[in-house]
């Protein structure tokens, strides 16, 4: 039982979702949906309805992400996870190297070290709160880098890599920072995502925005005799993909909350518009824990604190289990650290689609509920 604190009300955020994964979905977007419900969900993704959807995704991606000529977006199911496989399947031809800084980094290495196909990866580490660097290296064909991880509230920035051969591929790991975090598309040849971060929509997608030289890449190793399961085919999902499909059923429920974002975030003002609402939360989230006597931000630099996913450290005279517990009995969840980490923190999605007034009313809360703790 959380201790019986209760948050007055005129503390407490107006929403009071704060995950980094499924996070916030905006009311009215849900409200949205139910509006297009009778006509839309039950209905077939080979016809017209969804597949305008899709299409508008599509168009919609290209615009926020003003993508170079000849990039295109793909999509299929499976979620980011999936994508992991399908580049180990179809975008790393021999060798690959990754940049493992915390859960999620670490896993596409992991997948790709297991993969009977390829060459041993290069993993380069550095420690949780920190981000290492690429080394652009004769040999490597695909560079792994995660433009937010997650687990650690880092963020870094999407270059390609220095002395990298002509010839080699950047696959970047969007998938919390897609939409929050501005970037520079032409850097990447593989930005992908999954809805249920800064697009406030459900899993179970993922999205790549594609070079021509990774379409190609596609191409060349799909026909090079190597066994690539359907499912996991970049070929198949970018044909699919240029008719607004996917391969096999998608969740129509996702498509929609997803479309209605971008439509959110492009009527906002684009992609800057967005990260703008990330930039001012994170400037108040960071700024109250340099300035509370039991809070420090965990990410030592400045510059790689994540302005979508804030983690920040209590000291030990505060058990962040107990704030965390209490927080929820109030209506404001999923402000547990990630599990793996094991730390005394506290770790707040910053994503577009949460006010940054919110954020601000949690920080609040935060201090209302240490206080009465202690
Ligand atoms: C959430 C997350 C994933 C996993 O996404 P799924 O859609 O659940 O597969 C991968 N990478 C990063 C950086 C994430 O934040």
């Amino acid at each position: 039982m959380p201790p019986a604190i209760r948050i007055p009300p005129s503390l407490l955020p107006s929403d009071g979702h704060f995950g980094s994964g499924p996070s916030k979905v905006r009311p009215e977007a849900v409200a949205a949906l139910a509006a297009a419900a009778p006509g839309y969900l039950g209905t077939s993704h080979r016809r017209e309805g969804v597949r305008s959807v899709v299409g508008w995704i599509r168009e919609g991606l290209s615009s926020l992400f003003s993508l170079p000529d000849g990039y295109e977006v793909v999509l299929a199911n499976g979620g980011a996870t999936a994508f992991w496989d399908v580049a180990a399947s179809c975008l790393i031809e021999h060798k690959s190297q990754h940049l493992s800084f915390g859960e999620f980094s670490s896993r596409f290495a992991s997948v790709a070290a297991a993969a009977p196909h390829l060459q041993d990866p290069e993993v380069i580490e550095s420690a949780p709160g920190t981000h290492p660097s690429p080394l652009g290296k004769a040999g490597v064909d695909l560079y792994a880098l995660t433009h937010n991880e997650t687990s650690t509230g880092v963020a870094m920035p999407v270059i390609r890599p220095e002395g990298a051969d002509g010839e080699s591929l950047v696959a970047v790991d969007a998938t919390s920072a897609a939409g929050g975090l501005r970037v520079d598309v032409s850097q990447a040849d593989a930005y992908y995502f999954a809805p249920q971060k800064c697009f406030a929509s459900d899993g179970g997608l993922w999205l790549a925005l594609l070079s021509p030289a990774a379409i190609e890449r596609a191409e060349r190793v799909g026909g090079s005799g190597r066994w690539v399961p359907a499912t996991l085919d970049l070929r198949t999902a970018i044909t699919n993909s240029r008719l607004d499909q996917t391969y096999n059923t998608p969740a129509l429920t996702t498509l929609y909350l997803l479309a209605d974002q971008i439509q959110w975030m492009l009527a906002g003002g684009g992609l800057d518009w967005a990260a703008s609402r990330s930039d001012r939360s994170a400037e108040h989230l960071y700024g109250w824990a340099d300035s509370a006597s039991y809070a420090s931000p965990f990410v030592a630099k400045p510059d790689e604190r994540s302005h979508v996913v804030g983690t920040i450290d209590l000291d030990a005279s505060v058990d962040s289990e107990q704030v965390c517990r209490v927080l929820r009995a109030n209506g404001i969840v999923d402000t547990e650290p990630y599990r793996k980490l094991r730390r005394n923190q506290l770790r707040v999605a910053m994503f577009p689609a949460i006010e940054p007034d919110d954020v601000a009313a949690l920080t609040a809360c935060v201090d209302h509920v240490v206080e009465r703790l202690s």
